[in-house]
């Protein structure tokens, strides 16, 4: 598949080599999936943490070392592909994204692989070869 103009849009202000990842993974992948967020400014990231959404100000989107990625899937059966929030599709996704990343090398984590606080869209630069 190819990224669509909102998700290379939502790329921007993204570290270089985790749009690489995200490039090889669209490129790769069997699975299609979006971009639903890269770079967070630190007003919204408060938002997300009143909200909720989120545990922490020290999010790697505020740096641009993070992206939520969502798997589509023709979950309702009429030819058009909706943004799925299923685990199952998040397991499947991050096959084809960690191998992307080991394609080309570099180090990311998957919110999904977290002991607390699952976050299945997210990715991120690891802190130790990103620090
Ligand atoms: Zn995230």
């Amino acid at each position: 598949m190819n990224l669509s103009p909102r998700d290379l849009q939502r790329l921007q202000g993204v570290h270089a080599d985790l749009v690489r990842v995200v490039q090889r993974a669209a490129q790769d992948s069997p699975m299609p999936f979006v971009v639903l967020e890269g770079l967070r400014t630190r007003e919204r990231q408060a938002q997300l943490l009143r909200q909720g959404a989120t545990k922490t100000m020290n999010s790697r989107h505020i740096t641009g070392h993070a992206v939520d990625l969502a798997p589509l899937n023709d979950l309702d059966g009429d030819g058009d592909l909706d943004i799925s929030w299923r685990w199952p599709h998040y397991f499947e996704l991050a096959k084809h994204i960690k191998a992307a990343a080991m394609l080309e090398g570099i180090e990311i984590e998957w919110g999904g692989d977290w002991r607390e606080f699952k976050d299945g869209p997210h990715w991120q630069l690891t802190r130790r070869s990103y620090p």
